[in-house]
């Protein structure tokens, strides 16, 4: 196991189980096992990527792609009434999996400010 390599490396890998619901060359999109909404869905990229914060300027075109996959997959979802995407960075960002993942919630009217 590798430094980069997390519990998401292994959903990659399908190495454990994950409820997959999209999945191309360079991203990957699961259900989040502990959902805190109707619908929360993680959007990855399988470069593995600790955090935001350790991308390079060669990832922007894959950053893109992960954003127009969170499009994607809410639209296929139904979420057409809104939905809300999370960046969790690093410690004092909530992070638990250091691997960069997009939160996509919905089903529910979201509040602000997060905790
Ligand atoms: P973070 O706190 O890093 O922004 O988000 C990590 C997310 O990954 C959490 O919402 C957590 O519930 C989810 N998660 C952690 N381990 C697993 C797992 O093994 N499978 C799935 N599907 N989600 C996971």
């Amino acid at each position: 196991m590798s430094e980069t390599d997390t519990i998401f490396s292994k959903i990659i890998r399908k190495e454990i189980p994950a409820d997959i619901i999209y999945e191309d060359d360079r991203a990957i999109a699961f259900r989040d096992i502990s959902p805190q909404a109707p619908v929360h869905i993680l959007v990855i990229p399988k470069k593995p990527i600790p955090r935001l914060a350790d991308a390079d300027a060669e990832d922007a075109a894959l950053l893109g792609h992960l954003l127009m996959t969170v499009k994607h997959v809410a639209e296929r979802e139904g979420l057409q009434d809104g939905y809300r995407v999370v960046i969790n960075t690093g410690a004092d960002g909530g992070q638990t999996v250091y691997h960069l993942h997009l939160h996509l919630l919905g089903g529910r009217a979201m509040t602000w400010p997060p905790g």
